[in-house]
């Protein structure tokens, strides 16, 4: 973990990497900010990298298998299991990255995507969080989104999720995980952030700046379908924003059951790439123009 004082005072925030260890973009544009002695014009921030421990058994033959040591880091997020006793690797370190999180007015979560998917924020449900993507215009496909059923992200801990709290946090999908453009992609996120966090004036010389704004897509989530059965497969070969027509077209089987979309024009994002029970398969949204206010 490496935090930078901007020269004047401002805004507190962190910017994580390797939630999963094998999402690399976000470990390489941190590794960019670091070797460039990148500081912020205002403001402190804190750069980490979350699941070293993962990420140090990341092995090519097997890129999948090291997202995690015991469990998903992007799923342990709330004070029940914080505060708790149960221990893993990911608890564990959690529990350390917990104080900074709990400092943080913004954060930043830089993830990637098992299928090829265009880059996307994750928002959240509230207001504050689609104002602040729509602040940043980058990238342009906006999903709000209220997260799993088999844990709190991150992104939605504590004051993060709370209304009535100014904090505000930002999940990036930047791509495919190992997709040459997705550090970029990560960079130029970073900057639109901390521009948006008003604690950066303009990209710094040799960073990607964050293409000009082309207006957002963005996504209101209904439904997170959660894998209820180990026979669980996709009629088709979804990639991530197809809309599907019409209501009751069946996109999954799930055992015994059909997976069936709940209205007409239903957008799908993220298709899981490989179906596991108990956790997402995919979530249904709706595309929405501008904020909601
Ligand atoms: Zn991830």
């Amino acid at each position: 973990m490496t935090i930078l004082e901007g020269a004047e005072p401002g805004p507190t925030a962190m910017i994580s990497a390797l939630i999963h260890g094998n999402e690399l973009c976000g470990a390489v544009a941190l590794d960019r900010l670091l070797s460039a002695a990148f500081k912020p014009d205002r403001g402190r921030l804190v750069l980490v990298f979350a699941n070293m421990a993962a990420f140090s058994r990341f092995d090519s033959a097997h890129p999948y298998a090291s997202r995690f040591i015991d469990e998903d880091m992007n799923r342990v997020w709330s004070s029940e299991l914080l505060d708790g006793r149960r221990q893993s690797v990911e608890l564990a370190r959690a529990r350390e990255l917990r104080p900074f999180a709990e400092a943080a007015d913004y954060l930043l979560d830089l993830h990637s995507t098992s299928l090829a998917a265009p880059a996307m924020l994750l928002c959240g449900t509230r207001e504050k969080g689609l104002k602040l993507a729509e602040k940043m215009g980058y990238p342009s496909h906006v999903v709000a989104d209220g997260g799993h059923t088999a844990g709190i992200r991150l992104r939605d801990f504590g004051d993060f999720d709370d209304g009535a709290s100014a904090k505000s946090a930002m999940l990036v999908e930047c791509g495919q995980h190992f997709d040459s453009a997705s550090p970029t992609v990560a960079l130029e996120t970073i900057t639109a952030f901390l521009m948006a966090c008003g604690m950066l004036d303009g990209a710094p010389e040799d960073f990607p700046l964050a293409p000009s704004r082309a207006g957002q897509h963005i996504i209101e989530v209904s439904h997170s379908v959660t894998i209820r059965s180990e026979h669980f497969y996709f009629s088709a070969e979804y990639q991530c924003f197809e809309v599907i027509a019409e209501a009751g077209t069946r996109i999954a089987r799930d055992g015994t059951r059909d997976v069936l979309t709940p209205y007409d024009d239903c957008v799908l994002v993220m298709p899981a790439r490989q179906p596991v029970r108990g956790q997402t398969a995919v979530r249904f949204g709706r595309h929405v123009t501008g904020s909601k206010a």
